[in-house]
C-alpha cells in the first residue's frame, strides 16, 4: 500500500476517518502524541508508516512527542537510578558492588549504552527530585535550621510532618515531561550551590522563573542564564568564582601537520572582553561591509574566515602595520554595573556580550581604561522618546535598548552583531523614534522575522515576539531580550533596584560608542 500525504494520520494509526485531519491545531498535537505513545508502549517502532509520505506537520508533531516521551521516560529513570544509587550506599554489600560494579553510575551506564558521567547524571537528578522539605506556612518558607531541615523522604525522622518536594517546580515540569533532565540538573545544581547565600523565598522564586523559561531556552542559552542567576544569588562568591576563572586562563599555538597552525584556549571574561569585542567589531564591519557591495564583487568569506583574518590584521598593526586605520566599526567595550552595587562597592557587573557576570572590583578596574564604557544602570533616566524628530535612534536610547534587549532580542547573539531597527517601519507606517518602537536584532534574525512575519511587542522594559500562524497556530508570545537569556527583570525587586535606562557614567562615552551602537545607517 502506498501512503500519500493525505492519509499520513491513519498510517500513524488513527481509525476514525474524522480525526483523520491536520492542522486542526492542539486537538491534532495530542492526537499525534497518544498515537506515537501508544506506538512506543507496543514496541512497534515506525513498522507500517512510510515516513517519506509525513507531511511536514504530522512530522514535526512526531518529533515534538518523541521528546515529550522521551523526558518523560527520563524523569522516570532518573526517579530509579536514584533509588540504585541509595541502595548501592552499603559499600561492598551495596547493589552496585553485589552485581559487579564500582559504582551505581557504571551499573546504569552499563543498561544504558551512554556515558558514566550520563548515567550520574540521572543519578543527580533523582536524588535532587525525591528530595523534600518540611511544608510551612505562609509566603514561602522560613530559614530557620535551614540545611539540617532538609532530608530525604524515604529517611526522614519526622515523616509525619507534611513535606513538600524540595525542587518543587523543577520536579513537577520534568515529571510532566516538559524539562529536560539536562535542564533540570543545571537547574537544581545550581541552586543548591548557593543555599547558604539565599532565602528559601528567593529561591523559589529563582526555581520558578528559570524553569519557566527553560522551556523555550535552548540548553546553551539556559545554561548562560543559570550562570547568570548564580551570580546575582551569591554575590560574595562571584569574587572566588572570578579569580578561578582568571587562574584557568590558557592559550596555546601550535602547528599541525597540515601545516596549518591551531590556536586554542580559554580566557577569563576580563581577558576576553576586548578580545571578543576587538574580533566581534571586525567581523560586524566585514558584514555590513559585504551588505552594501553589489552582488557581483560580493565578499564570500566565512565568519569563521572574517574572524581569522581579524586576528592577522590586528596583529599586523600591533606590530606597526602603516595603514592608518582597522577595518573595524568604532567600538568601545561596555561594563555594567547597578548603581547600589556601585555604592556598596560590592556585588556584580557584566560586559557587554559576555554571559558570565564579574565582580564589582573588577567592574571598576575595567571602567579606570580609557575605551570602556561604564554603564550605570539605575541612575538617572534621559529623554528616551524622539517621535517622529529624528530617524536613527541616540546613543542614549541605544543603551536602553542594550539594558532591555542586551543584545539581539531575539536570540541572544552579542550586543556588536546586533542593529536597532524600528519595529514599525519608519517610512511605511510612520513608526516613531521611541524606545517601544525600537529593537536590538542580529541580521539573520531581522531576515528571519521578517521572511516568516513574526511580530514585535516592545514596551519600555520588555520585548516580546509573536510568532506567525505557521510556527505556532494560538500565536503565544514568547518573550525575548534580556528577561529571556539573562538576569530575569522580576527578581530585581527581590534584590535591587529598577534598571531602565541606563546612561553613561562619564563624559568621555559621548564621542566613543559602545559596540553595537553605531552600527545602524543615519
Ligand atoms: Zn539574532
Ligand atoms: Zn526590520
Amino acid at each position: 500500500m502506498t501512503t500519500t500525504v493525505a492519509d499520513a494520520p491513519a498510517a500513524l494509526g488513527y481509525r476514525a476517518a474524522a480525526d483523520a485531519g491536520i492542522g486542526s491545531g492542539s486537538r491534532s498535537t495530542s492526537r499525534v502524541l497518544g498515537r506515537v505513545r501508544a506506538r512506543v508502549g507496543e514496541g512497534r517502532g515506525w513498522d507500517g508508516v512510510d515516513l517519506e509520505a509525513l507531511s511536514e506537520s504530522v512530522l514535526l508533531e512526531s518529533s515534538s512527542a518523541l521528546a515529550q516521551i522521551e523526558r518523560e521516560v527520563n524523569a522516570m529513570h532518573a526517579a530509579i537510578a536514584h533509588q540504585i544509587a541509595r541502595r548501592s550506599d552499603a559499600g561492598p554489600g551495596g547493589l552496585a558492588r553485589r552485581q559487579g560494579f564500582q559504582s551505581p553510575a557504571k551499573l546504569i551506564a552499563s543498561q544504558t549504552g551512554e556515558s558514566t558521567a550520563e548515567a550520574q547524571r540521572l543519578i543527580n537528578v533523582g536524588g535532587a527530585l525525591a528530595a523534600t522539605i518540611p511544608e510551612v506556612d505562609g509566603a514561602g518558607g522560613s530559614e530557620v535550621g535551614l540545611g539540617s531541615t532538609e532530608t530525604e523522604a524515604t529517611c526522614s525522622a519526622d515523616a509525619q510532618r507534611p513535606s513538600r518536594p524540595k525542587y518543587v517546580h523543577v520536579s513537577a515540569a520534568t515529571g510532566a515531561g516538559k524539562l529536560s533532565i539536562s535542564s533540570g540538573n543545571l537547574i537544581t545544581n545550581m541552586l543548591g550551590r548557593v543555599e547558604a547565600a539565599t532565602t528559601s523565598e528567593v529561591r523559589l522564586a529563582a526555581e520558578r522563573d528559570l524553569v519557566d523559561r527553560a522551556m523555550r531556552l535552548s540548553y546553551d542559552q539556559l545554561a548562560r542564564a543559570v550562570r547568570q542567576a548564580e551570580a546575582w544569588l551569591d554575590r560574595e562568591r562571584i569574587e572566588q568564582t572570578h579569580q578561578m576563572l582568571r587562574d584557568e586562563r590558557c592559550l596555546t599555538i601550535r602547528e599541525d601537520q597540515a601545516g596549518m597552525t591551531l590556536i586554542s584556549g580559554k580566557l577569563d571574561p576580563e581577558t576576553a572582553a576586548p578580545v571578543r569585542a576587538m574580533l566581534d567589531a571586525m567581523v560586524a564591519h566585514g558584514l555590513r561591509e559585504r551588505r552594501e557591495q553589489d552582488r557581483l564583487a560580493a565578499d564570500v568569506r566565512s565568519v569563521g574566515q572574517m574572524r581569522a583574518d581579524a586576528l592577522g590584521i590586528a596583529a599586523r598593526h600591533v606590530l606597526g602595520c602603516k595603514s592608518e586605520k582597522l577595518p573595524m566599526s568604532p567600538t568601545a567595550m561596555v561594563v555594567r554595573m547597578n548603581l547600589d552595587d556601585l555604592r556598596a562597592s560590592a556585588g556584580v557587573g557584566e560586559v557587554d556580550g559576555l554571559g558570565q557576570p564579574i565582580p564589582a572590583s573588577v567592574v571598576r578596574r575595567m571602567a579606570a581604561d580609557a575605551n570602556v564604557i561604564p554603564a550605570v544602570l539605575g541612575g538617572e533616566s534621559e529623554v528616551l522618546d524622539l517621535g517622529r524628530e529624528q530617524r536613527s535612534f541616540s546613543v542614549g536610547q541605544r543603551r536602553a535598548l542594550f539594558e532591555r534587549d542586551g543584545g539581539c532580542a531575539f536570540c541572544g547573539a552579542p550586543p556588536s552583531f546586533t542593529e536597532a531597527h524600528h519595529i514599525r517601519w519608519w517610512e511605511r507606517d510612520d513608526g516613531p523614534t521611541d524606545l517601544e518602537n525600537g529593537v536590538l536584532l542580529c541580521v539573520r534574525c531581522h531576515h528571519l522575522i521578517h521572511r516568516d512575519g513574526w511580530g514585535i511587542e516592545a514596551t519600555v522594559s520588555t520585548v516580546e515576539f509573536v510568532p506567525p500562524a505557521s510556527v505556532d497556530r494560538n500565536r503565544v508570545p514568547r518573550p525575548g531580550g534580556r528577561a529571556m537569556f539573562d538576569r530575569p527583570r522580576d527578581w530585581r525587586a527581590l534584590g535591587d533596584g529598577e534598571s531602565v535606562g541606563a546612561t553613561a557614567g562619564v563624559d568621555s562615552a559621548a564621542d566613543t560608542t559602545a559596540a553595537g551602537l553605531i552600527l545602524e545607517r543615519p
